[in-house]
């Protein structure tokens, strides 16, 4: 296979990242040097100018903490004004600033990083860890995103992926990679479940499998539920343990609090596989006397089990939100494919074969499945990955997960393409102009689900200009808004009257100008 033939799938995570391709017809996870299939979505900027990226930059997280970045998946392609930057603010211990155009940037070091850099270089560390693997070049690859990633967000990865010198061919959503890693090549015709449960958020996508085509029936998620909520829950035990110890509570503590939500996270992995733990915590707090106050804490799984069921049990509201939406029940789903550092509790497992009514599939690796399936899509955009006698190209249909529309003059929410719309679509509407001799119209594009547009996700705007001076109405633009295979918005317009096609400026908010990506390319990554 020529260099330029070789394509790697990429899972660009929050916490981590995975690399994988397809050599000889097999699917080979990507180990770095040191032997790890797992990245640490993680760069830090070292103090002699040089950065490192992976797990290296794991430890300066530790020493160094407002100057290693972590979670830029949870920033990318998002408004400065929005929730998930303003938790991240008072998160985060490194530095997150307003650019031009609403854009977050981080600053480090003195230098300010636009967020697709900052991805851009886990991609790059991806690459160089598949370029050692396989002893040459790589060029292109397949990068995978969250199913209900917007097209401001789409955009950002792609252009983290040309940051760090890779064609992206294509975007796919992480739940149909986890599909195609399950289902390609074994020609069945089942439906399957996609279980996603990270670190912060809980998805569940639902697909039929026939064959080669992998058609998303219906996707559900909830942005504030993941395995943190399980580090809190186990931080607050610990909490009450440390009380009856010594006496007086930590609750006005958020150092304290923070030290054991990182104890807490280990517990609940150790939990994973172990029935109990302990763990010694120095130092604590200080008591009245000023004297430091250790915590010793000792813990089962069944207890800690008890008290996260609820955790788990709003995972299954979701998963019949994505059930009603498929018309279907729990035992109708063949598969349930598991996604996701969370879903190696033991409880979350024993809880989705308790609501699937069956086992779930669990011989590939959690934390590999989305970059194993972005590798297999991969390998078939460029030949038959898996040679002689293989199935052809999987077809993959995705749905758009949130509606897409324009702002009304009363500032009401059109929709033109509805959440749940299979994708590749299109839709044409045609615009007027509202006043005599108008000679611009100006379109605001959206992405959600309120029926107030300034409640959704603003995507950007389109001006249509250099329109014939007429009475108002006369103008006709006919404006076709496409979201292609990758779930990105592509917009076009056209004169009716004359059947040319109308010029059209967009401007992506919280994106870059044109000027900004040169600039970009230029520093390099
Ligand atoms: P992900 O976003 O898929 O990388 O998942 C990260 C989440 O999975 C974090 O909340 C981790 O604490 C959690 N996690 C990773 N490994 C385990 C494990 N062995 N047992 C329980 N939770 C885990």
């Amino acid at each position: 296979m020529a260099a330029n033939d070789h394509v790697i799938g990429i899972d660009l995570g929050t916490t981590n990242s995975v690399v994988a391709t397809v050599l000889d017809g097999e699917v080979h996870v990507m180990p770095d040097e040191a032997g790890a299939r797992l990245q640490a979505s993680m760069v830090a900027f070292l103090e002699d100018g040089s950065v490192v990226v992976g797990n290296g930059a794991r430890q300066e997280a530790v020493v160094d903490p407002i100057n290693t970045i972590y979670s830029a998946k949870r920033l990318i392609g998002r408004h400065y004004t929005s929730t998930e930057v303003k938790t991240a603010l008072q998160q985060f211990p490194f530095k997150v600033v307003k650019g031009k155009n609403q854009v977050p940037l981080i600053e480090v070091r003195g230098e300010r990083y636009g967020l697709p850099e900052i991805s851009g270089m886990t991609l790059r560390r991806m690459k160089d860890i598949a370029e050692r693997y396989l002893g040459q070049p790589v060029g292109q690859a397949v990068v995978t995103v969250p199913a209900n990633f917007n097209d401001t967000q789409r955009q950002m990865t792609k252009l983290a992926g040309h940051l760090a010198g890779l064609d992206v061919l294509r975007v796919i959503n992480e739940p149909t990679a986890a599909a195609l890693a399950y289902g390609y090549g074994r020609d069945i015709d089942a439906r399957i479940a996609v279980y996603d449960f990270g670190g912060g958020t809980f998805d569940i996508t639902i697909l039929q499998v026939r064959g080669n085509v992998f058609e998303v029936v219906s996707t559900a998620g909830d942005t504030f539920l993941g395995g943190d909520d399980f580090d809190n829950r186990l931080a607050r035990y610990m909490l009450l343990g440390f009380k009856q110890q010594h006496g007086f509570g930590l609750e006005h503590d958020p150092l304290a609090f923070s030290r054991l939500k990182q104890v807490a996270e280990k517990l609940k992995c150790e939990l994973s596989v172990k029935d109990r733990a302990i763990v010694n915590v120095r130092e604590l707090a200080l008591n009245a006397d000023g004297k430091p106050c250790d915590l010793r804490f000792q813990v089962d799984r069944q207890s800690v089990d008890e008290r996260c069921q609820d955790i788990v049990q709003r995972s299954f509201l979701v998963c019949d939100e994505a059930l009603r939406g498929a018309r279907m029940k729990a035992e109708d789903v063949d598969g349930v494919v598991l996604v996701g550092g969370t879903t190696r509790m033991p409880l979350v497992r024993q809880m989705v074969a308790e609501y699937f009514r069956r086992e779930p599939l669990t011989d590939l690796n959690p934390d590999e499945v989305v970059a194993i399936g972005a590798a297999i899509q991969g390998a078939s955009l460029v030949s038959d990955p898996f040679e002689k006698g293989a199935p052809a190209q999987p077809l993959l249909l995705d749905v758009t997960p949130m509606s897409l529309g324009v702002q009304t003059v009363s500032g009401y929410f059109d929709v033109l393409i509805p959440r749940n719309a299979s994708i590749p679509c299109e839709q044409t509407r045609v615009f007027t102009t509202t006043v005599d001799d108008q000679t611009t119209v100006r379109l605001q594009i959206y992405q959600g689900e309120s029926k107030v547009a300034a409640d959704n996700t603003k995507l950007g705007e389109i001006e249509l200009y250099g329109l014939r001076a007429a009475p108002r109405g006369e103008v006709e633009i006919e404006v076709t808004f496409e979201i292609d295979a990758d779930g990105m918005v592509v917009v076009t317009a056209r004169d009716r009257e004359t059947g040319i096609e109308q010029a059209t400026r967009i401007n992506v908010s919280a994106g870059y100008s044109p000027d900004e990506v040169e600039a970009m390319i230029e520093r390099g990554i």
